[in-house]
């Protein structure tokens, strides 16, 4: 298999387009062409990772963070990335991140960490905005059934839980084919009335290249028509942090322990307890501090994130707990994401995970 084949299943689930502006996700070194013998999953790339990659006969490192994140003009090995570069790319190995778009799609880090806490009823904390847009296409009637599924099958009609979501409107459509065209039907030079059908589906933005392409390979006309508006709905399908309920109240301190266990975590910083039961969890892989009002405004007893600094502390309020346990401790779950995916698409591939720990802190 090559590397761009395998990639191609991460981003089936994670598509790329989903990444913040000033992320870097997506084949960072190495050919999409060459060919893959063996996959080792990590959150960080470093140099211990990429040695475990050699002993173990791994030449595709698939990562969270991305290993470069802005542009770099020379290639000498001065710091512990451009060795990293510089090794990879003499022994081929090939490494690829999905970072943000990871955290923003469904099923993503935020909610793997929602099911790990076996929260119910799990929503998107933060839905992303300008992210979908109205595509609607005229077809003639035999033809729509196959160009709705095609559609479908691309990702387009999907609303909360449901899927192949669409609205059919019977119309005539009305042409007069050119002297230099290939009319599927009618005449050239005479006005042709044709029994159409207007389908409307809903397409998230990351999407919709694939949709469109799909769209006019499935359609019989030469000149397609289509029209595609931009939405003011969020996608609770898409979108930052996860949200949702314990099946049973909890303490706060035995849930805390809890969290504790379930990530793996040496230590965990957070404000006052409120002395209320936890009944609602807030969550967000990674840095997610910016998130601590929609937590509050979705009635969150706590809210667990990392890398929330001093002030943002403060922000509690007294109206939930915010607790910090760690960004590597958040974000660990990702290989498992990394896993499942791989495995259940090849399960005959070597797909590892790194025995190394790339957490950088330690706790005294
Ligand atoms: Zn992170």
């Amino acid at each position: 298999m090559t590397v761009n084949e395998i990639t191609c299943i991460i981003e089936e689930f994670a598509p790329l387009g989903y990444q913040e502006s000033y992320d870097n996700a997506g084949l960072i070194v190495g050919s999409p062409n060459s060919i893959v013998n063996g996959i080792l999953l990590c959150v960080d790339v470093t140099l211990e990772v990429l040695d475990d990659a050699l002993a173990r006969g791994a030449n595709l490192i698939i990562a969270h963070h991305p290993l470069i994140f802005t542009g770099i003009k020379r290639l000498t090995g001065a710091n512990a990335t451009e060795q990293t570069i510089i090794k990879a790319i003499k022994h081929g190995i090939a490494i690829y991140s999905a970072h943000t778009n990871l955290d923003s799609v469904w099923n993503g880090v935020s909610m793997i960490m929602a099911k790990r806490i076996g929260l119910e009823q799990v929503q998107i904390l933060s839905p992303l905005t300008d992210n979908l847009v109205k595509l609607a296409v005229f077809v003639p009637k035999g033809h729509a059934e196959k160009l709705r599924m095609d559609m479908f099958n691309a990702g387009a009609g999907k609303i909360g839980g449901y899927d192949q979501c669409s609205y059919n409107t019977n119309g005539t459509g009305t042409f007069r084919a050119g002297e230099n065209t290939n009319p599927f039907v009618g005449n050239k030079a005479e006005m042709h009335l044709e029994e159409e059908i207007k389908i409307e589906v809903i397409v998230p933005k990351p999407i919709l290249h694939k949709v469109v392409s799909t769209l006019l390979k499935a359609h019989p006309y030469e000149e397609v028509a289509y029209d595609i508006f931009p939405l003011l709905n969020a996608n609770p399908r898409a979108g930052l942090g996860a949200v949702g309920q314990l099946p049973k109240t909890e303490n706060e301190a035995d849930f805390l322990e809890r969290i504790k266990v379930t990530f793996n975590a040496s230590c965990i910083r957070h404000t006052k307890f409120l002395g209320k039961p936890i009944e609602r969890v807030a969550v967000c892989g990674g840095s997610g501090a910016t998130l601590i009002k929609d937590a509050i405004k979705t009635k969150a007893d706590i809210f667990i994130t990392a890398d929330v600094k001093y002030h943002n502390f403060f922000d509690a309020e007294n109206k939930i707990v915010i607790a910090d346990i760690g960004h590597f401790e958040s974000e660990q779950p990702t290989i498992d994401i990394f896993y499942d995916l791989l495995t259940k698409k090849l399960p005959n591939f070597a797909v590892l995970k790194t025995n190394v720990k790339t957490n950088p802190i330690n706790y005294l």
